[in-house]
């Protein structure tokens, strides 16, 4: 896990590199405007008080607002923090809506906390951040562990430090307290517009795609249902323990009622149990990590078998499994484009909060396609034109272009 931000700035020279870009501004892109600690104690339900460590990277703000979620699971660390919010500056500049890039997190397994702990630490974190974020300095939202939920405790906590009602301060949240219809879906939806729009440039069938789906979180669990519903053929699934995979096809529905009675995937019995890791390799067209970072490595690049890679989780190939990918063909999908649907949602759910005037389903839905789409022929023009067959790096040139014109633009 050591030092994911150096992979990532590793990416931006690379980068920098092909476009013949050497300047100031660059170095800027390099290190986080600010990083942020603090300690967070909470009161637990045996009575005793434990001190948690949160965490807020304010990556970049020069094309908008700092934006980006909050996560809360184990392994978070600040140099993972860092990483996230870098690519999340990445992420609003392709998806060109006007932020720039943070995250947050802390170390916790939320799993394990009572609903009263977990509202008491949100709301500690937020005190702990108050001063920093804001509707218009840094917007969190969920990310991995984080729930509309925990949203709505953040933001009605952040009110009540500001004396007036103040939705915008957070996106992600529950419809009844100002968030968005279609958000929970958005990164899934938006997701499955970008897989259409691949297969269409690569004239491959629906009908004759496979898709492997790792994680059935929020993210993971929408997108298998959407593809599933428009007559693609989903073959596994998994979930934190593991795996499931019939090459005939899951029925989603089905998976989805077993997964709701006995709180996994695993055991389904219409399928045979795999591990996480076996699911990555199956003979498939399309795997969508949709998870964890990491999870492609050089170990595993080799036995992947899949044509397509859909990056729905943040960073879930590794910098050294990328060239061994593009040897074989594989179209990696970057995340900064693939995952972009929920902030995209994100940025619609903070325009209805300030203009107070809100949008039906269809209208966030046809909005999201719109821009989403829009990303996606922008990084695939600047692919071709490159000539180049990585399509990481043309999202990136996309997105490093508008930064550093904006930079340019503003002056320092
Ligand atoms: N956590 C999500 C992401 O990584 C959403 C961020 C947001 O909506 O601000 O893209």
């Amino acid at each position: 896990m050591a030092n994911q931000l150096k992979g990532a700035v590793n990416q931006l020279n690379k980068v920098a590199q092909i476009m013949g870009l050497t300047c100031d501004e660059l170095e800027i892109l390099r290190r986080p405007d600010r990083v942020l600690e603090v300690s967070l104690p909470v009161l637990m339900d045996n009575g005793r008080m434990k001190v948690f460590t949160g965490y807020r990277v304010q990556y970049n703000n020069i094309r908008g607002p700092y934006k980006g979620g909050i996560r809360f699971h184990p392994r978070v660390n600040l140099d993972e923090v860092k990483a996230l919010a870098f690519w999340m500056t990445i992420k609003c500049a392709v998806a060109d809506i006007p932020y720039g890039g943070g995250k947050g997190g802390i170390a916790v397994n939320p799993k394990i906390l009572s609903r009263g702990e977990l509202e008491r630490l949100t709301r500690a974190y937020t005190r702990g951040f108050a001063d920093f974020i804001g509707p218009k300095t840094d917007i969190p939202a969920p990310d991995v562990g984080t729930t509309p939920q925990i949203m709505a405790w953040l933001m009605d906590e952040y009110s009540h430090i500001n004396g007036e009602n103040i939705p915008a301060v957070v996106t992600g949240k529950p419809v009844e307290v100002g968030g968005s219809l279609g958000r929970e879906t958005a990164t899934g939806l938006g997701g499955f517009y970008v897989l259409e729009q691949v297969l269409s440039k690569m004239k491959m069938a629906k009908s004759k795609t496979s898709v492997a789906v790792q994680g059935f979180g929020n993210v993971g669990m929408n997108f298998a249902l959407i593809a599933y519903r428009a007559g693609y053929k989903i073959v596994a699934v998994s979930d934190s323990r593991g795996g499931i995979y019939n090459a005939s096809g899951l029925n989603l529905a089905e998976v989805l009622a077993h997964k709701q009675a006995t709180g996994s995937v695993v055991d389904f019995n219409k399928a045979k149990n795999i591990t996480n890791e076996k699911l990555l390799e199956l003979p498939v067209e399309v795997v969508v990590p949709a998870a964890l970072e990491n999870v492609i490595s050089e170990q595993n690049a080799g036995r992947i078998k899949a044509k397509i890679i859909l990056e729905l989780a943040n960073g879930p190939t590794m910098e050294s499994a990328e060239a061994k990918l593009n040897k074989k063909g594989v179209l990696v999908v970057p995340d900064v484009l693939a995952n972009g649907g929920g902030v995209i949602a994100s940025y619609f759910e903070w325009v209805q909060n300030i203009r107070q005037y809100y949008w039906d389903q269809d209208k966030v839905e046809a909005r999201l396609k719109e821009k989403i789409v829009a990303a996606f022929e922008k990084v695939w023009q600047t692919m071709e034109a490159g000539g180049n067959r990585e399509m990481r790096n043309a999202a990136y040139i996309v997105a490093v272009e508008r930064l550093v014109k904006a930079l340019r633009t503003r002056g320092i």
